[in-house]
């Protein structure tokens, strides 16, 4: 039986780890040509997702990569206010400890046998039994796990849904090597998150572990076009930095001299999710993963279920080696389940971040009564 797994991603490389753990072997067809092809991004809360790491015998080597003080929160309103300053002790536990993502797919691509990423393997379509790559090299498959994330070519063969705009646009940002260049930006911004919220936008700051800072501007009740409309010359990253301060009317000029202090990075992402909720008649040969499956609002949800799903795909296969069709009804079962409850509380909090009192509704989820 040739398990075929598309994407090399948090999701498709946790069941390819699992799989293996449990005497079963997956070939994982990723389209970038290298690990290092792309970066990575920054970090990641990872929490119900530590229970997959458990599965493919990581957990420990993940505590050693992980950043507990990653867990620290500021959250302060646009006029300079601090809401609340939560500072993570020595010997807290690691509940939701902050991960560096390349950090994280480097654990498990070391941890699977040589060869099993086959790397500039671009998927474009399957057929009775049959994958085909964009080069035209094809492969063959018993069961195809689409595991390509956000714009997921897999996903045509089980579902018409498509990612939706959800009035979100954001600006990510960062400041290199802060605390020798800024060490009062440092300071101010601290270990962990940084969070300033009100009016529709929010700005979350967060260090990574390469000492740079990553500032993320989020604009909500925006449309599909904003970026183009926004006035923001995105190949001017000076100027960016101008036109985002200038859209910061009103707030403390620490904030903005947070912008200021940025250098000529300047990523747009436009925010689109799946509907919350999503299911498909399941399909004997073929299934999905992570964000391919339910993609979600950014809100601290989606890589823990790309690792839950990987886990608890490759443990129903191993639990039915001879059944994949009974495997895969039982583990869509469970995540369509646990997906669907995840983003309806990543759209409660993406509703509650886009409000014009976003920091104090934030107080009152964290501090309730
Ligand atoms: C800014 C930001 C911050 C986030 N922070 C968090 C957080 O703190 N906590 C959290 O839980 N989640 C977070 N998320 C969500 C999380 O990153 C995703 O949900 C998670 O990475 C999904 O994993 P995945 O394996 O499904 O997809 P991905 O990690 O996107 O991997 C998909 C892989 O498939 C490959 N691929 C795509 N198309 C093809 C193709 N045609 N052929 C072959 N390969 C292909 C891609 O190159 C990629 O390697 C964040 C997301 C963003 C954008």
């Amino acid at each position: 039986m040739t398990i075929a797994i598309v994407g090399a991603g948090l999701g498709g490389l946790t069941l390819a780890r699992v799989l293996h753990v449990n005497g079963i072997d997956a070939v994982v067809y990723e389209r970038e040509s290298s690990r290092d092809a792309r970066g990575q991004g920054g970090m990641l809360d990872i929490h119900s997702g530590q229970r997959a790491l458990r599965d493919a015998g990581l957990i420990d080597r993940f505590f050693a990569i992980a950043r507990g003080e990653g867990q620290d929160m500021r959250l302060l309103e646009p006029d300079g206010t601090l809401l609340l300053q939560e500072d993570t002790p020595d010997d807290a536990p690691l509940s939701r400890p902050e991960v560096d993502r390349a950090d994280l797919r480097d654990l498990l691509l070391d941890s699977l046998p040589e060869g099993t990423v086959r790397w500039g393997h671009a998927f474009s379509s399957a057929e009775d039994g049959v994958l085909r790559f964009a080069d035209g090299r094809t492969a063959a498959y018993d069961l195809l796990v689409g595991a390509d994330g956000a714009q997921s070519r897999v996903r045509a063969l089980l579902t018409d849904a498509r990612p939706a705009h959800i009035g979100q646009n954001t600006v990510e940002v960062g400041i290199p090597d802060i605390d020798r260049t800024h060490p009062d930006l440092a300071a101010m911004v601290g270990r962990g998150n940084y969070w300033v919220l009100g009016g529709g936008i929010s700005l979350g700051a967060q260090r990574n572990g390469d000492g740079r800072v990553r500032v993320g501007l989020s604009f909500y009740h925006t449309d599909e076009d904003w970026f183009a409309t926004s006035g923001i010359p995105f190949d001017d990253p000076a100027a960016a930095r101008a036109r985002l301060i200038d859209l910061l009317d009103g707030w403390d000029p620490r904030f903005t001299a947070l912008i200021a202090a940025c250098d000529d990075t300047v990523v747009r992402r436009s925010i689109a999710t799946l509907p919350a909720g999503l299911t498909w008649p399941s399909a004997p040969d073929v299934t999905l993963i992570g964000d391919a499956a339910h993609l979600m609002p950014p809100t601290g949800e989606g890589a823990n279920m790309a690792l839950l799903d990987g886990a608890l795909l490759a443990l129903a296969l191993a639990a039915h080696p001879d059944d994949h069709p009974t495997a895969i009804e039982e583990y869509e079962r469970e995540m369509f389940e646990r997906a669907g409850a995840a983003a309806r509380m990543c759209a409660d909090m993406h509703e509650l971040l886009s409000s014009p009192d976003a920091a104090r509704k934030l107080l009152a989820f964290f501090q309730p009564g």
